[in-house]
């Protein structure tokens, strides 16, 4: 049964928080485009290419770049409010253009004059990418890597592997962080730069999120030109962990979505189910359910939101992104429980969404920063004497 925002009898339930027209718009592009795709989508693990390329091509992934490079030129709210209707529909989906968003951030932030001119463009024009980060032996600790830049003339040598790589078995671009000399180092690599194989590992699929294998990339020797590498040589970390600061905080957009998609669905089921001679959503007890979702899920929007603001300032985006990540992440998952207990048996049908719900949830507390390593930034921030707000 595919899950249909539409039946939702109050559109007012989720009032735009962003730019009301844009937001409705994606709205319905979700409705038509979407939600008829995402069951698919996640039962099958596919990457889905031709939806993720068609909203590129539509400007959805390059929203917030300057005009300069072709964007939007967009405040972050309108990411978010894009990354919250999407996730509504599918969080797989989501997660497919989160890939481009994040790659298209680090060039943007700290990529050289020569970098950002070539590749920015190109992301309105339909370029999709992955963010390559993790190996099998190090996922919350980047402060190493197996994977190694030597530099050699004129050239970067890269020569390892990574592990995980979401959107990576479609993808045009990638971004992927090496070792050198002097620590760890982010790069621009093409997907048709030789000796750059991308394959489908043995722990490829996960229960959650599931857009597509998360491939692994053998580089064997790959070359790239010396201006390929992005930003500073040995501030790999740092400018990957602030690129991470706006992708942590487009993830809890699309956990709100996904709270949103399983409150919905609910709603809709238990307002049509009869039991003891009334609608089940009738009992106060199964209202109470709602009630606290709702006020959960409000908070968190408002969370995201506010977060999506520092972003667009700069001002303590560490502390504001990961809590509304930490926050978002967990409400998604106690709000898609809360949708399984009030459907009953309904609840846990196979061809019913709130398995994918409660899955995508759950995988969100791990994927792109972990719970605990989103509260080790909290508190490093705190340890710190807060942020510039306090100084
Ligand atoms: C669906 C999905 C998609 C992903 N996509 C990508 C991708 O596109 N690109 C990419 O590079 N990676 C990707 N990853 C990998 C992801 O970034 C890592 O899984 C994540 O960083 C956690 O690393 P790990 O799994 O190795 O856990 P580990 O680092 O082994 O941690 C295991 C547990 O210990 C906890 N832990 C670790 N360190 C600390 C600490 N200092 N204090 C307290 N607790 C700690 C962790 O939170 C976790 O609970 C993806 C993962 C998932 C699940």
């Amino acid at each position: 049964m595919p899950h249909n925002p539409s039946l939702f009898p109050n559109d007012q339930l989720w009032p735009p928080i962003a730019d009301r027209d844009f937001t409705l718009t994606v709205r319905r592009y979700v409705e038509e485009h979407v939600v008829p795709e995402a069951d698919r989508i996640d039962a099958e693990d596919i990457y889905p290419a031709a939806l993720a390329r068609q909203m590129a091509r539509a400007g959805y992934s390059s929203i917030t770049l300057p005009a300069e490079y072709g964007g939007g030129d967009r405040p972050f709210a309108f990411a978010l409010a894009l990354f919250e209707e999407v996730a509504v529909g599918s969080a797989a989906l989501a997660v497919s253009l989160l890939t481009t968003f994040q790659a298209q951030a680090i060039i943007r932030l700290f990529g050289s004059d020569t970098l950002k001119r070539r590749y920015l463009p190109q992301f309105a024009n339909g370029l999709l990418a992955s963010y390559a980060l993790t190996e099998a032996s190090h996922g919350s600790d980047i402060r190493t890597l197996d994977t190694k830049a030597i530099r050699c003339g004129e050239r970067w040598i890269l020569t390892g592997e990574k592990h995980f790589i979401t959107s990576a078995s479609g993808v045009d671009f990638f971004v992927i962080l090496a070792e050198t000399d002097v620590g760890v180092s982010a790069f621009a690599v093409p997907r048709d730069t030789p000796r750059l194989n991308v394959y489908e590992g043995r722990n490829s699929a996960t229960f959650g999120l599931r857009n597509g294998p998360h491939m692994n990339l053998a580089l064997d020797e790959v070359e790239l030109p010396a201006d390929h590498l992005i930003g500073t040589e040995g501030k790999g970390v740092r400018q990957a962990v602030t690129t991470l600061d706006y992708s942590r905080t487009l993830a809890a957009a699309i956990s709100v979505g996904i709270a949103r998609a399983a409150f919905d669905t609910a709603y809709e089921y238990t307002r049509n189910r009869r039991a003891f001679g009334q609608s089940v959503f009738e009992f106060q007890g199964i209202q109470w359910y709602f009630a606290e979702a709702l006020a959960d899920i409000d908070a968190s929007r408002l969370q995201v939101f506010h977060a999506g603001k520092m972003l667009d300032t700069g001002e303590d985006i560490d502390r504001y992104g990961s809590e509304a990540k930490l926050r978002a992440a967990q409400v998604a998952t106690r709000t898609a429980s809360m949708a399984v207990q009030v459907c009953g048996a309904h609840g846990t049908m196979v061809n019913a969404p709130y398995s994918r719900f409660f899955r995508d949830a759950k995988t969100y507390e791990i994927a792109g920063g972990s719970t605990e390593i989103l509260k080790n930034t909290i508190g490093k921030y705190l340890a710190r004497g807060g942020g510039t707000l306090h100084k």
